[in-house]
């Protein structure tokens, strides 16, 4: 491995903008590791030539004395979830397989204006629909990590799963994510390192493939809480294009970074200490109020009391918005069209449909479609909307005693590949922590704690007040100094 590539967003642009490497080294260096880390199956497809063309605007901007930009010089990984003009997008799925976008996402286009480029388009469950990566059309995601003294190949997370191994095994300095009930957060609790879904609205959706829409949050993945405030003042900022997005200048997020937490009160819900959680989980949720004390600020104890009833809501809510956006895909428009011999428009659709979505994205479909349905629309969807109300007002409660909330990212640590699969509940479990912030649209972080006995990297995350992304960058910073994090998965593939 090279060492430009255990580099990050930051040294990355303050190297390029100082000469001490050019960009062109830098993607090549990541191209390469790219190319040999095929066994982690993290791209779908890979674009090293966007990667290089990138990197000479920025050399050559630089010979001109230009600004090379907040994240010039800087190749990433893009979710196969962003619509890449020219690049196939594919949400992971069969059905959107061969679709190449005629258009270019706001998030992606507003990070390669800040002079990043791409080194490929990531593997992710699939529609987004997952926490272990294993429901993409594409093969699953292997975690660079493994339990010591095993051989077992371990889940990444998911659904961003393709973007937290590739930054984890250095493949990508950083990468985007979407979390719509914890696919940023998760992923990067499994693999050790950071990851934010900033307020709802303040990253566009546009040019973003809709799952549920009134939770669908992207944010960036990288290895440190600056690399994440970096690239998250490019992905931020108000979009025409998407009618939720936040009409609210992006803060210097970067400039902002302080982990001194001085008068800062951290409130640690009581709720949180459910039945199931893992021993070394909370564990090091002790250490991290230990860590932010040392940093100034106080602990007090607050209540979320509505907690148990957000993942429930979570799984009716998202299925629901999920069915009505996943109507359009009907082998018209989009990749796959299924047209069985001497078949009718109402034919194709179900054939088309049949082949193209995966078990689980069927089985969210088949959910959104009763709860929604007129016999159960009250029972189900006014329900969980209610519930939605209350999870809400549990924050804003507890924001009135508090500027930050500490909790685990999830209840336990990565597990090996095909553990969980037999049962969806199982697996939906593993959002527990994440999904009440989603339900909320609060702004949410996961920074790398510690290892467990087994050397897998557990994560703390914080939660924050409405556009208050700095408050939960300061307190993850507080905790990344504290918590020296320096693991690294041992290199197997
Ligand atoms: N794992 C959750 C789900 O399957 C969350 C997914 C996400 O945030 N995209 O719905």
């Amino acid at each position: 491995m090279s060492e430009l590539t255990n580099l990050g967003v930051k040294a990355i642009r303050d190297g390029v903008a100082d000469g001490s490497f050019t960009a062109r080294e830098v993607a090549e260096a990541f191209n390469t590791a790219v190319a040999e880390a095929a066994d982690l199956n993290a791209f779908i497809v890979t674009t090293p030539d966007h990667a290089l063309a990138a990197a000479d605007a920025a050399d050559a901007k630089r010979t001109r004395g230009e600004d090379l930009g907040i994240m010039g010089g800087v190749p990433i990984g893009m979710k196969d979830l962003f619509a890449t003009k020219g690049v196939q997008t594919t949400a992971a799925s069969h059905i959107l397989e061969g679709f190449t976008p005629e258009y270019e996402s706001t998030v992606s286009q507003k990070l390669w204006d800040a002079g990043a480029g791409m080194l490929g388009k990531l593997n992710l469950d699939q529609f987004a629909m997952g926490s272990s990566n294993e429901t993409s059309y594409f093969g699953n995601v292997n975690s660079p990590w493994r339990k010591e003294g095993s051989n077992a190949a371990m889940s990444p997370g998911g659904s961003s799963g393709g973007s937290s191994s590739a930054v984890a095994a250095r493949i990508a300095p950083a990468a985007t994510g979407t979390d719509t009930g914890g696919s940023i957060r998760q992923p990067a609790a499994f693999t050790g390192i950071c990851g934010i879904k900033p307020t709802y609205g303040r990253c566009s959706r546009w040019g973003v493939v809709a799952f549920a829409s009134s939770l669908d949050q992207a944010g960036p993945m990288a290895r440190s809480v600056e690399d994440c405030a970096i690239m998250l003042e490019a992905m931020a900022g108000f979009d025409p294009k998407d009618a939720t997005s936040l009409q609210m200048d992006v803060p210097a997020w970067e400039a902002g970074l302080s982990a001194d937490l001085k008068g800062k009160k951290i409130g640690i819900p009581k709720e949180y200490r459910m039945e199931g959680t893992d021993e070394e989980i909370l564990k090091s949720w002790e250490q991290g109020k230990e860590w932010l004390r040392d940093a100034g600020a106080t602990i007090v104890d607050v209540s979320l009391p509505h907690t148990k009833y957000a993942l429930p809501a979570y799984y009716i809510v998202a299925p629901a918005e999920a069915s009505s956006n996943l109507a359009r895909y009907d082998g018209v428009r989009y990749g796959l069209r299924d047209l069985p011999d001497g078949a009718g428009l109402q034919d194709m659709y179900a054939a088309t449909r049949a082949a193209g979505f995966g078990d689980e994205v069927k089985r969210r479909i088949l959910i959104g479609t009763y709860v929604l349905s007129a016999g159960f629309y009250d029972a189900y969807y006014t329900q969980a909307q209610k519930i939605r109300t209350l999870v809400s007002q549990d924050f804003e409660k507890a924001f009135a005693q508090c500027d930050a909330i500490l909790a685990p990212t999830t209840p336990t640590a990565s597990f090996p590949l095909g553990s969980l699969n037999e049962d969806p509940l199982t697996m939906y479990l593993n959002d527990v922590f994440a999904v009440p912030a989603s339900l909320a649209g609060l702004p949410a972080m996961s920074v790398p704690a510690t290892v467990n006995s087994d050397g897998l990297p557990l994560g703390l995350q914080i939660v924050g007040k409405p556009f208050d992304e700095q408050g939960v960058l300061n307190a993850g910073l507080a905790i990344q100094q504290r918590a020296g994090f320096a693991a690294q998965p041992e290199k197997w593939w």
